[in-house]
């Protein structure tokens, strides 16, 4: 049997590079993605295929409809299928609501929430026709309960969670199912403005102490990828350490 297909969007850095690692040591041909690290997502390759696993690259900016199709089209064109997407791209930009501009609101919610619906869409075609899929979208806890200076990413994380069920009720009966992934502080470059007193403020409101690595977050995605997670459909998973409150 020809090995599954794992499309991972925005894999060239963080939580993402880490997820495609994982899935490329669980067998997965694996689609890296980038938008702006194109030297990063090489690297990411070149590690997969020094560990003997087998993947692509394709350069696209998810968060349009366009960029999405040339991302999906690619991967199926090239593996003939997609069984498993990663919906994990995603930006953030700090600001207090009065001074989002509207311009930042759209740039944030495509991102992070467009870029999953326009990938879903153009991956359940593939799936649908071979009736499997996994699709798994990385949100965040701060699309669960909001947070201050977040408004617009919070909006987008928590538009994935909408997102999500509305495709496991949609399409559970045709062989595909959606969830959701809701990491709290990992350490990325999305975090790494965090100084070392933010850090140990933030790891004393988590119960195990410390800040997630993408690892943490890779693993349950690879879970939620096996067919030991066949029964589990629009649902969320924290992986936030347990995080009281942000
Ligand atoms: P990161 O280190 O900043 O990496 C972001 C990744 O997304 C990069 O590979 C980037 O690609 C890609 N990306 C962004 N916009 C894109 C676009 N329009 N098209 C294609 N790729 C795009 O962030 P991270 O921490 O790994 O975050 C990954 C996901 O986890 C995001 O959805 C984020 O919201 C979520 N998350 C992160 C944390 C955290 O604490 N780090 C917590 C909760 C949720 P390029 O560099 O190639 O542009």
């Amino acid at each position: 049997m020809r090995a599954r297909v794992a499309a991972i969007s925005g894999s060239s850095r963080g939580i993402g590079r880490a997820i495609a690692l994982e899935l490329a040591r669980e067998g997965y041909q694996v689609v890296i993605n980038y938008h702006k690290s194109k030297a990063g997502a090489e690297e990411v390759l070149e590690q997969i295929e020094a560990e003997g696993g087998t993947g692509i690259i394709v350069g696209a900016d998810v968060s349009s409809s366009a960029g999405a199709q040339h991302f999906i089209e690619t991967a199926v064109n090239s593996f003939g299928k997609i069984e498993v997407l990663v919906n994990n791209a995603g930006v953030n930009k700090d600001q207090l609501m009065l001074k989002i501009s509207d311009e930042e609101w759209r740039q944030i919610i495509d991102s992070n929430l467009g870029s999953a619906f326009y990938c879903s869409r153009w991956a359940l075609k593939n799936m649908l026709r071979r009736r499997y899929g996994r699709i798994i979208n990385i949100s965040s806890v701060v699309g669960l309960g909001g947070n201050a200076g977040q408004a617009h990413y919070a909006a987008a994380k928590s538009g994935l969670m909408g997102l999500t069920c509305s495709i496991a009720k949609e399409y559970g009966r045709r062989g595909v199912t959606a969830n959701l992934v809701a990491p709290g502080y990992i350490q990325t470059d999305m975090t790494a403005a965090l100084n070392d007193s933010q850090k140990s403020r933030i790891a004393e409101g988590i119960a195990l102490g410390r800040l997630g690595t993408p690892a943490d977050v890779a693993g349950v995605v690879a879970f939620l990828a096996s067919p030991r997670a066949d029964y589990i459909n629009g649902t969320v998973i924290r992986v936030d350490g347990g995080l009281s409150s942000i």
